[in-house]
């Protein structure tokens, strides 16, 4: 074995296991070291009656091809499957409510569906107008979504439709979401267009006449669920350590809870960011470990696909002033069809982190009761076949206004310890395939360093 290529990874989690790949491909000898008594992180995917379980994430973005050419390279590329799409709702005013046609990511771009939608009242539908001439409100510092939608659209928008959609990819709420950090596309869009709703309409592909608007969705996932992925990635690991708590990382060395040290040519953080602090003991760390992370419970809840209410669609989201414990639900049977077996359909409804502390000593099938009992006020369910809650405790970190800045002092600081790296979901974005392009930004960077030292 070569001596300069022993590396540790900390973490098992999409990022750290990505990470095991990308420096197995460089020639490493992979260490990895993970607290828990599995690998695979926040992607659990689990097997029952005939159902593709995701307990955690679900799938992930198409455009970002990252993953997607992680997944080719490891020769899954045939079991990738695609979303399907259909008419999306909002709950409102106590009724789901058709989006409006031409929304993109809450924000209209079509003049005649805002006309038409009874989603707002003519006064917020003439203050969303009022975009289009308002001048630019971000001017190159920071703010939050809330502050930025707001200002551009006016509240009954941000209200009905923009909160509940973009909110729920953070599990955050918009007032504390950073602009800079989360969605800098529309920073983008102001800047070239001033108008969101005229940047919007131009990014939006034309229908053209007699051609059906495409069936298939956004996001990717694999046909035997996400866990697939963690599987074919653990070749990559040479020494694989569950059960494993590293207690703190220094340049060059791992010493674990149990007062082990090792030494390592590099070393990779992909810890939940709770961990860095302690595991660094840098203030830069500590900082980033102490930002806002949120809770959420996730229940899915299997069915006969006759007791469920049929509507055309994926789900839909809920808005806050509804005043309902959920924050979702997705109808995982229609958007992912592999999901479910034939006349079944899979529920998975988000419980929203205001109710989750009242929840914590709750059994499982008290969360589902309650959960259900939340689902009813909106959409008809019988019995379930089974459900299944899972539990996100303090797991999704919380980009707020500033984060940019707290992410730039941790990576100066960590750049003066040889031979340590970091990646993961509290960096440079929380989705899947930016977890994947951190971990192997890592290892390039460990593997220059370890060359430029030669
Ligand atoms: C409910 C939910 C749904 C989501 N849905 C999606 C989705 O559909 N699409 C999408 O793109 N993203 C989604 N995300 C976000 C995405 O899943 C996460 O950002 C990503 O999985 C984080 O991966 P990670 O490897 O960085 O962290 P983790 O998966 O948290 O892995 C970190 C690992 O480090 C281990 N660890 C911690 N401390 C130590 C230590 N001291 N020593 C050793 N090991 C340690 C932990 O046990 C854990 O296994 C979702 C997140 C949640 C919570």
């Amino acid at each position: 074995m070569n001596r300069l290529n022993k590396i540790a990874i900390i973490g098992g989690g999409i990022t750290g296991m990505a990470a095991a790949y990308y420096a197995k491909q460089a020639g490493a000898h992979v260490t990895l070291y993970e607290a828990s008594n599995r690998i695979g992180g926040k992607i659990k995917t689990v097997y029952r009656d005939g159902f593709v379980l995701e307990c955690g994430p679900d799938g992930y973005m198409a455009r970002k091809p990252t993953l997607t050419e992680l997944i080719t390279e490891l020769g899954l590329d045939d079991d990738l499957v695609r979303s399907m799409t259909g008419t999306s709702y909002i709950y409102v005013r106590q009724q789901l409510r058709q989006m409006p046609d031409g929304s993109v990511m809450g924000i209209p771009t079509k003049f005649w569906p805002m006309v038409k939608t009874d989603l707002f009242t003519w006064r917020g539908k003439l203050r969303a107008g009022m975009d289009l001439v308002l001048p630019r409100v971000y001017t190159g510092t920071d703010i939050s979504l809330d502050k930025f939608f707001r200002t551009r659209l006016g509240s009954e928008v941000v209200d009905a439709m923009i909160e509940p959609l973009l909110s729920g990819i953070y599990n955050g709420t918009l007032d504390d979401m950073s602009i800079e950090s989360t969605f800098p596309q529309f920073i983008t869009i102001e800047q070239k267009t001033r108008s969101l709703i005229l940047g919007m309409k131009a990014l939006t592909p034309p229908v053209q006449a007699g051609v059906k608007p495409r069936e298939s969705g956004k996001f990717l996932s694999l046909r035997q669920g996400l866990g697939v992925l963690i599987e074919a990635l653990r070749p990559s690991i040479d020494r694989l350590y569950t059960e494993t708590k590293v207690a703190s990382v220094r340049s060059h060395e791992v010493t674990l809870a149990n007062g082990m040290t090792e030494s390592f040519d590099g070393i990779i953080l992909a810890t939940s960011p709770d961990m860095l602090g302690p595991i660094l003991g840098l203030p830069e760390a500590e900082t980033l470990s102490e930002l806002k992370r949120t809770s959420s419970i996730t229940v899915l809840a299997a069915f006969d696909e006759k007791d469920v209410a049929a509507l055309d669609g994926t789900g839909y989201v809920i808005a806050k002033a509804e005043g309902n414990a959920l924050t979702a639900c997705s109808w995982m049977h229609k958007k992912w069809p592999h999901m479910a077996p034939e006349n079944k359909a899979l529920l998975r409804v988000y419980i929203g982190s205001a109710f989750v502390p009242d929840l914590l000593t709750q059994s499982d099938d008290a969360i589902a009761e309650f959960a259900l009992r939340e689902l009813r006020k909106i959409q008809h369910v019988g019995t379930p076949i089974f459900t299944k809650v899972e539990r996100h405790i303090d797991t999704m970190p919380q980009y707020e206004v500033g984060h940019k800045q707290y992410v730039r002092a941790f990576e100066e600081q960590l750049s003066t310890l040889d031979g340590v790296e970091a990646c993961g979901a509290i960096l440079h974005g929380v989705g899947l395939p930016d977890c994947v392009d951190s971990a192997k930004q890592a290892v390039s960077r460990v593997m220059a360093r370890q060359a430029a030292s030669v």
